[in-house]
């Protein structure tokens, strides 16, 4: 399956948001978007005006990026939030948040998604007792996903739960820090997912 390889930085600086996708160099004074907040490349510090398609199509990207997706999984999260009950915009976002390399970025046993997806993928993970590697996988409420028991050495795990306390845990999922174990007390509210996303616009781009 394809993935995106180039700078990451690069994202931030184009979609003019700091997406932390970084891990730890977001929150140093080399972060790029700190110290070029300006989009990439030889044109980025010339003013833009963007079309009605240009604003949702950059919402869109911004997102996907956000959650480090590619256009086809980002589609099938969005034609299943279509499907969902409810208001597509906030199903999308709910769905997004409870994939697992997500959830495992949130509970703080990683430093970003991006490697959240990698740990997942290399089977860290245990959700409800069993091994999990798929990182789409959607949690549900009650869900127990925690970091296998030989895993819990793995510096980057170990480094990323002690560092978590500088974002902090949503209020939706519970961590038990010592034991490496998060539990999915009830699914995200919109208020919740503070990200400044628009996410009507998303619906819009894809509903032409
Ligand atoms: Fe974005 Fe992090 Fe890079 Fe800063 S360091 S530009 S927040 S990915």
């Amino acid at each position: 399956m394809g993935r995106y390889v180039s700078s990451v930085c690069r994202l931030c600086r184009r979609e003019n948001l700091k997406m932390f996708l970084k891990g730890d160099r977001c929150y140093s004074d080399k972060c790029a978007f700190d110290r070029r907040g300006y989009p990439p490349g030889q044109h980025g510090q010339r003013r833009r005006k963007f079309s009605d398609y240009g604003i949702q199509l950059r919402e869109k990207q911004k997102v996907k990026r956000m959650y480090g997706l590619l256009e086809g999984q980002f589609h099938g999260s969005f034609s299943k939030a279509e499907r969902a009950r409810g208001i597509t915009g906030t199903n999308l976002l709910v769905f997004l948040e409870r994939r697992l390399d997500n959830v495992a970025y949130r509970l703080g046993f990683a430093n970003s998604r991006a490697q959240g997806r990698q740990l997942v993928r290399h089977n860290h993970f245990l959700v409800n007792g069993r091994k999990m590697n798929i990182p789409s996988y959607l949690v549900k409420v009650g869900d127990v996903v925690e970091v296998r028991e030989k895993s819990q050495k793995v510096a980057v795990i170990a480094d990323a739960v002690e560092a978590v306390v500088r974002r902090g845990v949503p209020a939706w999922l519970e961590l038990s820090k010592n034991q490496f174990q998060g539990t999915v007390k009830a699914y995200p509210t919109r208020e919740e997912l503070t990200m400044p996303i628009q996410e009507q616009l998303i619906v819009e781009l894809y509903s032409k």
